[in-house]
């Protein structure tokens, strides 16, 4: 028995939302999937957001928490045209500064933002000269960075190595408290009227006629839905879902390190990364150092492939490499007690860009996954919230454009349905 769904969306042209049980299904209770189900159901929509475990239990839940603006240091180290697309991403990251900015009074809840600057820093004179270029590309996209030398850099945080020569400083980036960003975003979803199913997963998924149909299984019980639109956003499990869909969605897992010290009074209140090295350090409001940069862990294996229900296993060398990269950027780490090391898994595409948009062979299934999405990700689920509300479509589509799901259509071509 079809329910009716509401019309209350001004600019919603899909009739056939008139037969679909749901007007959206979200798929995936990570931060996107969380602030997208807040956005779709702010707009008076039906919108149900299916999570197989519990809202964060993804990379939303295990991430290093830095909200960083500047190009990342992945898109500078390689000279294959990918530099041009970091720019690109820089567009979003401007949008993200204002998103993150008011998020905590749009929603009402706490998340732990914390946006008093960034320094990513230089050890050496090669290393300047980069961050210098970087700057200047930065300035003519909107960003307010600059670069500051040694004495500046001392003076503005004493507690860094006397060694760094330069720093690109800007004033807007911060680090949010990842534990409880997806939680206060599903919270926020459900009071808004999205209906949270969570220990729900997605079995499967097609598209019958106009409408997509899903099946979702919570220990014994099934049941099937219809909706008029569908949006993926299961990190890692994403391939998988689109797959269920006839689709293919290139993203790969990427295992990553992380590290806390025990608590220490309040020192540091910028986020700190490194333009050459693999680095990231914060403070968090407790007092903990989080130390991170995407150092890699090791993936266990199932029989067929990669086994993603397990963190995956501590490499030696990252935990080694990633401290002694700390201490050498600001000694006083050596000082702390390691209190945990951890591990966690992202999505990657081979072009490091991230994934969001709406699929062009079939129209009503979107994707927001890839990338980095806490950072990114209340501007991801934003634009996509808009694209699938065809509400300022237009914009959405050319903000997103670097994004596009459209750049896998050639793949998707030969992908009969
Ligand atoms: C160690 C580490 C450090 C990182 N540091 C940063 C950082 O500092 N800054 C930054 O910007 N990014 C960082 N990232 C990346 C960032 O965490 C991710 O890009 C972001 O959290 C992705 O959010 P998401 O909502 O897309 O996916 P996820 O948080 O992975 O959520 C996907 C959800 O989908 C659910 N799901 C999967 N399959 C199904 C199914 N069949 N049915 C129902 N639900 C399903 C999962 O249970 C999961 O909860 C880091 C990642 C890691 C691992």
């Amino acid at each position: 028995m079809k329910k009716i769904a509401r019309r209350s969306v001004e600019h919603w042209t899909n009739s056939d939302v008139f037969l679909s049980d749901i007007d959206f299904l979200v798929i995936g209770g990570g931060l996107v999937g969380a602030a997208s189900a807040w956005h779709l159901a702010s707009a008076g929509t039906k919108v149900w957001l299916c999570e197989q475990a519990s809202p964060g239990h993804g990379a939303s839940g295990q991430n290093a928490g830095s909200l960083h603006f500047q190009i990342e240091r992945r898109f500078l180290e390689r000279e294959d045209g990918v530099g041009r697309e970091g720019e690109q991403t820089a567009q979003l990251s401007r949008l993200a500064v204002q998103d993150w900015r008011d998020l905590e009074r749009q929603i009402g809840r706490n998340l732990g933002v914390h946006m008093e600057g960034g320094l990513m820093v230089a050890h050496s004179a090669q290393e300047v000269r980069l961050l210098e270029a970087k700057a200047a590309r930065e300035q003519a996209m909107g960003l307010t960075v600059k670069t500051i030398d040694r004495a500046q850099v001392q003076a503005l945080a004493p507690y860094l190595s006397p060694d760094i020569l330069a720093a690109n400083f800007m004033a807007d980036e911060g680090h949010a408290d990842a534990r409880i960003i997806a939680p206060a975003f599903a919270d926020a979803a459900q009071s808004a009227g999205a209906r949270l199913l969570d220990a729900t997963r997605v079995a499967s998924l097609q598209k019958r006629g106009a409408l997509f149909e899903a099946r979702l299984e919570k220990g014994e019980e099934i049941q099937t839905v219809t909706a008029a639109k569908v949006l993926i956003c299961a990190g890692i499990w994403s391939p998988q879902i689109a797959a269920m869909a006839g689709l293919h969605l290139p993203l790969f897992p990427a295992p990553l390190t992380m590290n806390a010290t025990a608590r220490t009074a309040a020192f540091l209140p910028y986020l700190i990364q490194h333009v050459g090295r693999r680095l990231s350090i914060k403070q968090t409001a407790a007092g903990n150092l989080l130390i991170g940069g995407g150092w890699p862990s090791r993936l266990h294996r199932t029989g067929s492939g990669f086994d993603f229900s397990r963190a995956p296993a501590l490499v030696p060398q990252s935990l080694t490499g990633n401290l002694q990269t700390a201490v050498e950027t600001m000694p006083v780490i050596g000082e702390h007690e390691l209190l945990r090391s951890w591990t966690g898994i992202t999505a990657v595409t081979q072009d490091q860009l991230p994934v969001a948009g709406e699929f062009p062979s079939l129209p009503g299934l979107f994707c927001a996954a890839g990338g980095s999405a806490f950072t990114l990700g209340p501007t991801f689920a934003r634009l996509v919230a808009d694209q699938m509300l065809e509400r300022r479509r237009d914009e959405a589509d050319a903000l997103l454009s670097v994004a596009s799901p459209a750049r896998f259509e050639s793949l998707n071509g030969f992908m009969g349905r």
